[in-house]
């Protein structure tokens, strides 16, 4: 078999003993393979942590402070967000559409915080469901799954449709919960997808989907092809769900995250 020469690593060890890779591409390719411990590879920027774990480190785009909801607007037409706020939080108001965010965005790290009715009303699907859409269009679903039975992938922490939670990490009915999501947008190239999603989520601090690249978009039954997505753009609002129960949210912030080859 040829093998292409301009494609070949070539090793070279160093004077110190250390063995370090270089490849015959671009200059630039060549100075990221660092020797161990080399004091003149770039460090890290700064980010100053949360004072709490769970608020918003210093590199954060915070999308609602329990405040306001200047960062969202309704899904119809525009108009402004029609949900309430009080006492820190805000709730879905019944039949006044999802909302979504002012702005756009594609990978990412979102954190957010949500409760469903400490009233426990309905069953299954019925009980304390919304939901948070990455790029208004994969659903991360909420439900109240503390003894509520319902479809494996709809119940909480589900990808809808595609992918139920590795395990069920949800507290009693109106407590507060967070999810971290780890998200990396789907790339599409020439009308194909290039390259899947990705979601890496923890419920409450708990791992439950680890790297998990979704097969397609996420929709109330199906269909679910293999291969189905919608080519769309690389920044889309985030969006979440008005199911007619009064969920609430807090805390909602979230950092970009850039696009490496992978
Ligand atoms: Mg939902």
């Amino acid at each position: 078999m040829k093998v292409k020469l301009m494609t070949l690593a070539i090793c070279v060890i160093l004077l110190s003993g250390q063995l370090s890779c270089t490849t015959s591409g671009s200059a630039e390719q060549a100075q990221n393979h660092w020797a161990v411990h080399d004091m003149s590879r770039p460090r890290p920027p700064v980010v100053t942590p949360g004072e709490q774990p769970g608020q918003p480190p210093s590199n954060a785009i915070v999308l609602f402070d329990g405040k306001d909801l200047s960062e969202w607007v309704s899904l119809e037409e525009d108009e402004p967000a029609r949900w309430k706020v009080e006492n820190g939080y805000m709730e879905v108001n019944k039949e006044t559409a999802d909302i979504r965010t002012k702005k756009s965005f594609g990978s990412c790290h979102l954190h957010i915080e949500w409760a469903t009715p400490a009233r426990v009303r309905g069953d299954g699907q019925d009980r304390g469901n919304s939901g948070i859409f990455l790029m208004s269009t994969y659903e991360l679903q909420i439900l109240d799954s503390y003894n509520n039975k319902t479809y494996a992938d709809g119940q909480a922490a589900a990808l809808y449709g595609r992918k139920p939670p590795s395990v069920n990490a949800c507290r009693p009915p109106g407590q507060w919960q967070s999810f971290d999501i780890i998200f990396h947008r789907p790339i599409f190239k020439d009308g194909q997808v290039h390259r899947r999603a990705t979601f890496t989520i923890l419920h409450n601090g708990v791992l439950v989907h680890d790297h998990y690249e979704l097969t397609g978009g996420t929709w109330w039954r199906g269909p679910h092809a293999i291969s189905e997505y919608e080519e769309h753009p690389d920044k889309l609002p985030l969006m979440l769900q008005d199911h007619d129960n009064p969920v609430r949210f807090r805390n909602i912030w979230l950092v970009e995250l850039s696009e490496k080859p992978r």
